[in-house]
């Protein structure tokens, strides 16, 4: 989700607030403050501006109660060696951006379970301070009161277990540690969440009748709970298209190569045009240079291509993401999808042995589902590898490009 406004950084993780944030701001301070509503009805007699005040500043509160719960789970990320992206507040609370998944059933449990930690540690605070405050400041008394309820709702609603809600990654990681399998942990997990999704939205549809707002309300948190939940069910449906599968199956087995040192202008004569190439490696004494695509030469006017030679325009290797022929695919599509790469040189021993492009995995993964129900022999042999294999030059690039 992209970050409409941006709040600055914590630990450096930046902190953004999406557009339909301002929508339920607007919204929460006027049900609160509205003659009915929450305020009006547990502390009468205020001026109207009082009610207001104090309603924008306890939703105002209420996000960041939703931001110290999302950096509860973010700091433990942290600690795990996760990193993460951002955090977002936006139309349904928050959301932490973590950039991969966690390496163990332990570690996906601690980090779940440390934002409802976090928010019950407010419920906890807020309640305190409400028996604490003097009767007189009746202000503060419901703000502490509002936050008091909120964060425990906030609680007992991430704890339902339905994937991605909070108690959904708990029983995941559960399930993951229970059968020791990330694929059926995360299947069930997920359908759960559809499930539950489906009776937020029934529920809902019910309670338009009774409540109107309340009823809208479920119906469009069911919907996204679901569409969520069914996302991270398809995703793992890719990742078991692709478990067991190794570069070597996918790649195109020694590449025609250019040397760093000829010209533009050879490049596209002979090779790409020449030979229907749209980038290809660079070398230079047998060892990769870097990678030249039609895209690094666009810029370049035609009369000046004999000038320029190759070196001059191609992403140079420090750039570029790696892999050797034994990593999984599965770490190679993240590299790919997270930099946005099409193509990646597979290297052994420093000599380039293929290429992989983006074009090549869309027609494995074409052909794999036009082939449903069968499992290749090979890939039966190769499930007990770990899921993030072997890859040792993408694992470099990671830690480089950190
Ligand atoms: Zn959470």
């Amino acid at each position: 989700m992209e970050a409409s406004v941006n709040l600055g950084k914590i630990r450096g993780i930046p902190i953004g607030l999406h557009y339909s944030w301002f929508i339920v701001f607007g919204l929460l301070t006027y049900f609160l403050s509205m003659p009915g509503g929450f305020l009006q009805e547990f502390f009468p007699g205020w001026e109207t501006t009082t009610y207001w005040i104090v309603a924008a500043t306890a939703s105002l509160l209420l996000f960041t109660s939703v931001l110290l719960h999302e950096l509860g789970h973010a700091f433990t990320a942290q600690h795990k060696g996760i990193p993460v992206k951002s955090i977002t507040l936006f139309i349904f609370g928050g959301v932490a951006s973590i950039a991969e998944d966690s390496e163990t059933a332990r570690d996906e449990f601690a980090i779940a379970i440390m934002g409802p930690v976090v928010s019950v540690a407010i419920a906890a605070f807020s309640f305190v301070m409400w028996m604490l405050v003097s009767p007189f400041q009746e202000q503060l008394q419901a703000i502490f009161l509002y936050l008091t309820i909120v964060n425990t709702v906030l609680v007992i609603f991430n704890m339902i277990p339905g994937f991605p809600l909070d108690g959904g990654r708990v029983f995941r990681a559960l399930l993951w540690g229970w059968t020791g399998s990330v694929e059926k942990a995360t299947r069930w997990a997920s359908m759960t969440g559809v499930m539950i999704g489906y009776a937020f939205i029934i529920l809902g549809i019910f309670m338009v009748f009774v409540v109107l707002f309340t009823g809208i309300w479920l119906i469009l948190i069911g919907w996204f709970l679901q569409n969520a939940a069914d996302q991270a069910y398809k995703q793992m449906q890719v990742r078991r298209t692709f478990e067991g599968i190794r570069v070597r199956q996918l790649m195109e087995p020694n590449p025609v190569t250019i040397s760093a040192y000829a010209s533009i202008e050879e490049l596209v004569d002979r090779y790409m045009l020449g030979r229907n190439l749209r980038g290809l490696p660079v070398v230079d004494e047998g060892i990769l240079a870097g990678i030249i695509t039609l895209n690094d030469i666009k810029g370049t006017p035609r009369e000046q291509w004999s000038q320029y030679r190759v070196l001059d325009r191609m992403t140079p290797r420090e750039s570029l993401i790696t892999a050797d022929p034994d990593t999984d695919l599965d770490t190679v599509l993240h590299m790919m999808s997270e930099r946005d790469f099409h193509q990646i040189p597979v290297l052994e021993s420093g000599a380039v042995v293929g290429l992989l492009t983006r074009g090549q995995i869309i027609r494995f993964l074409q052909l794999r589902q036009s082939l449903p129900d069968y499992t290749p022999t090979v890939q039966r042999m190769e499930q007990d590898t770990p899921p993030g294999g072997s890859g040792g030059s993408v694992e470099q690039q990671r830690a480089q490009s950190d």
